[in-house]
């Protein structure tokens, strides 16, 4: 067989991409139908390669999936970004001429289907025709309208073309440090509209000739605040794509492309099949539900923000997870608070984002990755919440926040399965929130106007296991390769100094098996006269929370001192704060004269930090799993050696009586901790009262909704937009027919 790879196709946009004289639309079209039809993707039943001979199928798998890691490493050193180069902060993926997930590298899994989306986008769209695909184009989508989890996240696509056919799409995606929005980084707190999310490209043809065209290069230096490291992004995902290109070029060179084409077909379904195939191994058939809720912390803006967008509310993320008996698994999030002005609201494809990172690290880590593992689930958004809300202008910028709050709830429905199951080792007690994330932006200490987000976040504690406690400092829900990468590193980007960074102790939740720890950072401003920093955390609310009887990790606060005298200090050679390590007895109050600010509203915006001003960063922990009264007292005494552990709660939540010696080890006294702990468990019972007794209080506050302004709007929300929720919110608390939702004067 003659084969040409690796040249630009002469073809012309009159001509069809697809397969057998087909348009790609048409390939879209006939695939959906083939599966409504058979059930099977493309109408596959025989796994032919696989069953004849499946060394071979496994050796293909392995060349695809080689060249995308490969891609991923090569790329990543590509780049400049601390984000992308320190913690992997990026992705690449295989898809078929459709659009569907064929193979992924490692990195942020979130954006399997993702790409898909984008890429039937541009299929659906009739882009062959126009703008034309070729040999050589440079696709650039970052708008999550049409397939993308936030703007922040950008992505590549380039086509892989073999004798005038579209054999595959190979995509990129990574993590930018600013989106040219007002208000500057990546994640733009305070905004209220699309029109604030920043640069946004739908789906736009921006290189041919595997160059990047002239006027979007002279467009990315003026659209964001960070070029250099835009361009250097666009480099490592393009470098990546055509590394995948040549990869799967070769792969078609070697086994023909018959056999290849009869391969991403067969993958994709063998994928969905050995997906029912491992929940129906891993989990007990039924419903489980879990609510997961955030906070909106905008009403003390007002001013600041427009009046309609100055709003406190909570965010309502319930979930309920349908194992069916033949193993698909299906999400409802029916009952979820209505899209508002923040920039918060998701889109479906972003909700696809988050169950796909949270399937890859419970039901998938072993196996295959693909969309054949998509066409096994079933996904239910409500029209008009901030999972679906149906309206192009509302922002999606910090769409994380809404869809990761509800998903914390997947993990602990897998997770009560696995239990069920005896798979006691892949149990995990949900993820913590991962921030703090610390954000800035003015004129750094290169002299340039910068912003900039620190994504050590990206390295949070791991919530418990069934048999042991979560790892310490390890990853993020959405990156589970996660790093924080050297201080060194963030130091080049940001005007800050870090004076410590280090393992916080009580950041995790407390459990028989306690979360893993999070760390803290203390930074110094230096070298700048100002900048605009924020902070991104949990503020009042627990993201999601422990399992069976553990407690969640504690929410994050904010913590700076202003007009300090750190100068003083530095010329003096006096001590200056490393750590924090304890809110009641801050070691950074306690060493720096200054202005405090210390407050709970950690997802705040943008305030003015001098020179020499410390701002804290706190990095949660993760949540705890079971009673902490049956936590090993061994185990209790060794994280209070470790600083893991504040003393005062091994003795108020875990009942340890402990006391250090004189070599400043910490010894339990056995006797009085029993004693301790059995007084525990009376107290607990003298407040303990009746089920139907606490319905009975709380049913009138429920009737009344005598809650605070943000909760009463979220449960209105809710109520209203709900359907099965709302009904089941009524029957569990019997309200009367026709209850309707009490007029309040706010
Ligand atoms: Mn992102």
């Amino acid at each position: 067989m003659s084969v040409r790879p690796m040249q630009a196709d002469s073809l012309t946009s009159e001509q069809s991409l697809g397969w057998n004289g087909r348009s790609l639309a048409e390939m879209l079209a006939y695939s959906e139908q083939l599966f409504r039809e058979t059930g099977h993707y493309q109408g596959v039943e025989e796994l032919s390669i696989r069953q004849s001979d499946p060394i071979y199928y496994e050796k293909i798998w392995s060349r695809l999936r080689g060249g995308i890691v490969g891609a991923r490493e090569t790329a990543m050193n590509i780049s400049g970004s601390p984000i992308v180069r320190e913690l992997g902060e990026l992705c690449f993926g295989l898809y078929s001429p459709e659009g569907d997930s064929v193979c992924v590298s490692t990195g942020i899994m979130a954006h399997i289907h993702t790409m898909s989306d984008a890429i039937k986008h541009m299929v659906r769209s009739e882009y062959e025709t126009n703008p034309g695909i070729s040999h050589g184009d440079i696709f650039v989508n970052n708008d999550p309208q049409l397939g993308d989890v936030h703007n922040a996240d950008v992505q590549e696509f380039v086509p892989v073309i073999y004798q005038g056919e579209l054999i595959a799409w190979a995509a990129g995606v990574t993590h930018e440090l600013d989106v040219g929005a007002p208000q500057p980084t990546a994640h733009p707190i305070g905004i209220t509209s699309r029109f604030e999310d920043g640069w946004i490209l739908s789906c736009e043809k921006v290189g041919e000739k595997d160059r990047l065209n002239r006027d979007y290069e002279y467009r990315a230096q003026t659209a964001t605040r960070m070029p250099f490291y835009w361009i250097l992004d666009e480099k490592c995902r393009i470098s990546g794509c055509q590394i995948i290109r040549d990869s799967v070029l070769r792969l078609v060179q070697e086994i023909g492309v018959d056999t290849y084409k009869r391969f991403i077909r067969e993958v994709i379904e063998d994928t969905r099949r050995s997906f029912l195939k491992t929940v129906k191994t891993m989990l007990v058939p039924g419903k489980y539900s879990f609510a997961g809720f955030m906070n909106v912390t905008h009403g003390a803006d007002k001013g600041r923000m427009p009046e309609h967008a100055a709003i406190d509310t909570a965010i309502h993320g319930p979930l309920e997870v349908t194992i069916e008996k033949d193993g698909t698994l299906e999400l409802d999030l029916d009952g979820a608070s209505k899209w508002g002005y923040h920039c918060f609201n998701a889109t479906p494809t972003a909700v696809q984002a988050g169950l796909w990172v949270g399937l890859t690290q419970t039901l998938l880590p072993n196996d295959k990755v693909n969309d054949g593992a998509y066409l096994a689930t079933n996904t239910k958004l409500p029209v008009g919440s901030w999972a679906d809300p149906r309206n192009p202008l509302c922002s999606n910028n910090v769409s994380w926040i809404s869809f990761l709050c509800a998903l914390t709830g997947l993990f602990r429905a897998l997770s009560t399965g696995f239990t069920a199951r005896g798979f006691l080792e892949e149990v995990v007690a949900g993820y913590p929130w991962t921030g703090n994330a610390t954000q800035g932006s003015g004129i750094n200490h290169h002299g340039q106007n910068a912003a900039w987000t620190n994504f050590e976040m990206s390295c949070a504690g791991v919530s418990a296991g069934y048999v042991q406690d979560g790892a310490n400092c390890c990853a993020a829900i959405w990156n589970p390769e996660g790093d924080m990468g050297d201080v060194e590193a963030w130091e080049l980007l940001e005007p800050m100094l870090y004076l410590g960074r280090r393992m916080r102790p009580s950041s995790a939740g407390m459990g028989k098996q306690r979360g893993g720890s999070g760390f803290e950072a203390v930074r110094l401003l230096y070298g700048t006269e100002e900048q605009e920093l924020y902070s991104i955390g949990n503020s009042n609310v627990f993201f999601g929370g422990g399992l069976f009887g553990g407690y969640p990790a504690p929410s994050l606060h904010r913590h700076n001192i202003r007009n300090t005298d750190m100068a003083e200090r530095i010329a003096a050679k006096t001590p200056y704060p490393v750590s924090d390590r304890d809110p009641e007895n801050s070691e950074m109050t306690k060493l720096v004269v200054g202005d405090e600010m210390r407050d709970r509203n950690s997802m705040s915006k943008p305030i003015g930090l001098e020179e020499y001003d410390l701002y804290h960063s706190v990095l949660s922990g993760g949540h705890g799993l079971g009673d902490v009264l049956d936590r090993r007292v061994d185990d209790v005494v060794k994280d209070l050696d470790d600083d893991l552990l504040l003393p005062r709660f091994a003795y108020s939540a875990y009942g340890v009586v402990a006391e250090r010696n004189d070599d400043g080890k910490w010894v339990a006294d056995a006797e009085a901790t029993e004693a301790r702990r059995a007084e525990i468990r009376k107290e607990r019972l003298a407040r303990a009262v009746p089920v139907s007794e606490w319905i009975e209080q709380q049913k009138s506050r429920v009737t009344t909704m005598d809650f605070i302004t943000p909760i009463r709007k979220m449960y209105r929300e809710s109520l209203e937009l709900g359907d099965a929720w709302t009904a089941s919110f009524k029957s569990f608390w019997e309200l009367a027919e026709g209850w309707e939702f009490p007029e309040v004067s706010e």
